[in-house]
């Protein structure tokens, strides 16, 4: 049997990056990311991955670990 959906090789590529990316979505079209927080369901937004981990890092050690 012959599998005609063979997987495109850059959304393959795609898929494994954002494996672990820890939850971030990127918005092909602004160029920006995206991240729901998992704890309080805020959402957040940086102009790239790095800016990100450092906007979710900054969110949960200073407003989501608040009070824990
Ligand atoms: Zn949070």
């Amino acid at each position: 049997m012959i599998n005609m959906e063979i997987p495109d090789p850059f959304q393959t590529f795609i898929a494994n990056k954002y494996a672990n990316a820890k939850g971030y979505i990127h918005d092909f079209f602004t160029g920006e990311w995206s991240y729901k927080c998992l704890t309080c369901k805020e959402d957040m937004s940086a102009p790239s991955r790095k800016i990100m981990t450092k906007i979710r890092l900054y969110h949960t050690r200073n407003e989501c670990l608040n009070g824990y």
